[in-house]
């Protein structure tokens, strides 16, 4: 853990598995209660001047993080594969510590300037924004890096200070990003704990700490309405960016070659272990049997292996609890459906990405989240019942519409009920459009101006 700008070694460790081979990777600290205790106070003392340096001060740091991440990609890349099994090239490790820079960089750039909301004989109204004290960031185990930086670089942009959890699965490249950010900050700005949620679990024990003012929480919906209602009692901002159940919707007027390279990525980047993957896909009857085929030919060429073999692009399943749910959706699925692909798990951790054709929309590889490498294929008639279909479900993260015609598409997409919708393409986010969802997968929005201004209060001047 660092806190307070200082290595602090825990009594109790647990070991971080590579999901590819099973041997161990590292022994990451088992965070009691006190040390919680410690990095938060740590946090706020910093707080007492963090959040009255200038806008300079925290342009340069923030800057001086990318330029950190970017100085250590390669070792951050190495530990990453290793700990969470993605590949180092194709959409993998390097790609991730890459997107991390660029975001922390993106986010330097960011500013909430005061608002002047009237001047007039009347008198003056201005709107400021003030840091809020110390934020608690939650991580996943999915893209932890990008994720973390997701969290901490607009907190520490906008003058507030950080304690971190990242997920038992893959905490060490975050630990490890955590040292290096203290190479750079001041001490306690930006703190770690960690722990393997059974001996103690310290995502709870911060959604409900006093100190904490804020909680930024990626992962799964049932964690997060835990920690919505921890976070009651001390009244504390929240944002939960949360699982989805992505749609896609084929229209029929596409060319199915052209589109089956962007509907493989879309679904199965980091073997589909990524909150807004496309997770189930409508095809107008008109062109399914040709998109059966086109999707099948793409994706029996991606090789899959071990991540640190660089000529891998897809790895393992990240952990046992996670391989047994795709294992069980896929098993039920193959009852129902046509299996186009993959379908039989392989050994360890592996399971090769599986398409599953003839599914209806209440089979449970349709209705569930599977958070894996396998995609469910529906057929539809009507694009009125595409429609119906892929806003029938409690979750709106992400969706996408395939056609030729974009502005056919867009009025398509405009009636899907999620917080990002992309034309031809998913899943693409970037760091100056703001990401969220909508109805169980989250509230609130991360990047851009919209999402720095959520790790501030707002101060109203009346003069
Ligand atoms: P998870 O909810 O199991 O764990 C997330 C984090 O919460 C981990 O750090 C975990 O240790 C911690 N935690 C466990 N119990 C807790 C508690 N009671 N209180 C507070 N924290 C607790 O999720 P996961 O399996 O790591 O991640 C996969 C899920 O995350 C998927 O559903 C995916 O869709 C979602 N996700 C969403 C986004 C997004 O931006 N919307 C991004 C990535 C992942």
């Amino acid at each position: 853990m660092t806190i307070n700008g200082r290595p602090v070694i825990a009594a109790d460790h647990f070991d971080v598995k590579n999901p590819a081979t099973g041997d161990t990777v590292g022994r990451a600290p088992n965070s009691s209660k006190d040390h919680l205790d410690r990095a938060v106070e740590a946090a706020h003392a910093a707080f007492a001047n963090w959040s009255k340096t200038s806008d300079a001060v925290r342009i340069q740091a923030c800057q001086d993080i990318a330029d950190k991440i970017g100085k250590h990609a390669e070792e951050l890349a190495q530990l990453l594969t290793r700990e969470q099994g993605k590949p180092l090239n194709g959409l993998g490790s390097r790609f991730e510590i890459g997107g991390a820079q660029a975001w922390a960089a993106h986010t330097a750039s960011l500013s909430l300037p005061v608002k002047v909301l009237q001047d007039n004989e009347q008198g003056r109204v201005e709107l400021h924004r003030k840091p809020m004290g110390v934020v608690g960031s939650i991580t996943p185990w999915n893209w932890p890096v990008m994720i973390a930086v997701w969290h901490i670089l607009p907190a520490v942009r906008s003058g507030n200070t950080v304690v971190i959890k990242p997920s038992p699965y893959t905490p060490l490249s975050t630990l490890r990003l955590v040292e290096l950010m203290n190479q750079v900050l001041p001490p306690g700005v930006v703190n770690s704990v960690c722990s393997d949620d059974k001996t103690c679990n310290i995502g709870a024990a911060m959604s409900s700490h006093p100190g904490i003012r804020k909680i930024v929480f990626t992962g799964s919906i049932n964690t997060g309405k835990a920690v919505m209602a921890s976070a009651a009692e001390t009244v504390k901002r929240l944002t939960l960016e949360l699982g989805g159940n992505d749609a896609g919707i084929v229209l029929p007027d596409v060319d199915p070659k052209a589109i089956a390279e962007g509907l493989f990525w879309g679904a199965f980047i980091n073997n589909g272990q990524t909150c807004a993957a496309m997770k189930r896909l409508y095809v107008h009857e008109s062109v399914y049997d040709e998109v059966c085929v086109a999707l099948t030919d793409y994706a029996k060429a991606i090789p899959v292996g071990h991540g640190s073999d660089e000529a891998s692009v897809l790895g393992p399943i990240n952990n046992r609890m996670q391989f047994d749910k795709v294992k069980r959706l896929v098993d039920a699925a193959k009852q129902k459906g046509r299996v186009l692909l993959g379908g039989e798990p392989g050994e360890g951790l592996f399971f090769p990405p599986t398409l599953i054709a003839d599914l209806s929309h209440h089979d449970t590889l349709v209705t569930e989240e599977q958070f894996g490498p396998a995609l469910p294929i529906i057929k539809y008639r009507d694009v009125e019942d595409a429609i119906r279909q892929a806003n029938d479900s409690p979750n709106g993260l992400g969706g996408s519409v395939w056609s030729r015609d974009v502005e056919k598409a867009k009025q398509v997409a405009s009636r899907m009920e999620c917080g990002s919708v992309w034309i031809n393409k998913h899943g693409a986010i970037q760091p100056n459009a703001p990401f969220g969802g909508v109805k169980s997968s989250g509230c609130g929005v991360e990047f851009g101006e919209e999402g720095l201004a959520e790790y501030t209060d707002i101060q109203v001047v009346f003069s």
